[in-house]
């Protein structure tokens, strides 16, 4: 892994103000019993006292500091969860706990971040996830994406079928008349959705069917396009707007593989479908939030002659969302 791939210290900065009247003007107050026990502070301002800890990931918490950093990063770089115990001394359910509590966090803290209004994906690529128990398909995802930015635009989960995928439409028709392609694969309830959410007037998006799975080097990427536009039109759009032929499919793997790792308990432990949605559902955002905010995208950040990251480059800092990676220190600390 690239040194700056993930910032791990960061800006903490606001544990030094009052958690409740964001004062700088601090003071260290009362004793301390022992050198574990959490330091209380006192606001010359309002007067109140508190922990420098509370409302941080690290705020009542046995486990050390450390413990919780080297948990998030290894789940982060995709360490499976089942390994971890050894390593960190901590049970598996614990760090599922903590797992489950700093996604939480990630969601929280993505709902603060507003993209801002001239904010367009020129190109939103559908995709769709499932993950197999006892050989059917038990768990389905729907994702928007932004291939030009690399970002993530938003996905929802549930059945494969028309009412849940215009759940995700529903939440792209800001951009409607706006984005200039959509890419999708052949399945046949998106047509009605893009006239429906993205045309404005007669206007429709250039839109091509892609198929991933079978590549040809003659063929392409590009089955056919949609609203009676060529194929032709489709593949020069993807080419002027600088479209690798990889598109997504790297991405969906490792969101694959993430999901399966967050899932796996709930296959040990056969049918328990409604807590493998719930699962499910956690692995898709802390993906989500990972790959938009913390990871320095390769293809958009600045290089070194032997492909080191010297200047890191996120998706969300891509698409003017974000001004700066995210480090992990930096959403652990957030105070909420
Ligand atoms: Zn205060």
């Amino acid at each position: 892994m690239n040194k700056k791939t993930i910032r791990i210290a960061g800006d903490t900065w606001g544990l030094r103000r009052c958690p409740y009247c964001g004062s700088e003007d601090i003071i260290g107050h009362g004793v301390q019993h022992n050198g574990s026990h959490p330091k209380r502070k006192k606001c010359k301002t309002c007067g109140r006292t508190f922990n420098l800890k509370k409302g941080t990931i690290f705020y009542r918490k046995k486990m050390s500091r450390e413990t919780i950093l080297t948990i998030v990063y290894l789940f982060l770089t995709r360490y499976p969860i089942s390994n971890m115990p050894p390593l960190v001394h901590v049970t598996e359910r614990s760090i599922r706990n903590l797992l489950e509590e700093v996604i939480t966090r990630f969601k929280k803290y993505e709902a603060l971040i507003v993209a801002p209004s001239d904010y367009i994906p020129k190109i939103i690529e559908m995709d769709e996830i499932y993950i197999k128990i006892q050989g059917y398909r038990a768990f389905y995802g729907w994702l928007a994406y932004d291939a030009e930015n690399k970002y993530l635009i938003d996905f929802v989960t549930g059945k494969r079928d028309d009412d849940t995928l215009e759940k995700v439409f529903k939440k792209l028709k800001k951009y409607k008349g706006k984005t200039e392609l959509v890419l999708i694969d052949a399945y046949k309830g998106y047509e009605k959705f893009i006239e429906k959410y993205l045309t404005d007037g007669g206007k429709k998006p250039l839109t091509g069917v892609i198929n991933k799975s079978q590549y040809t080097k003659t063929e392409g990427f590009v089955t056919y396009a949609l609203f009676g536009q060529s194929k032709q039109s489709v593949e020069d759009r993807m080419a002027s707007l600088g479209l690798g032929r990889k598109i997504t499919t790297a991405l969906i793997e490792c969101l694959n593989s993430q999901i399966r790792d967050l899932c796996n308990c709930m296959r040990r432990r056969s049918k328990r479908i409604p807590r493998l949605l719930s699962w499910g559902e956690k692995a898709i955002s802390g993906f989500k939030f990972m790959h938009n905010f913390l990871k320095a995208h390769l293809t958009l950040s600045e290089k070194s002659s032997k492909n080191w990251i010297t200047v890191p480059v996120t998706p969300c800092m891509n698409a003017g969302i974000c001004n700066h990676q995210i480090s992990l220190i930096e959403i652990l600390n957030f105070r909420f």
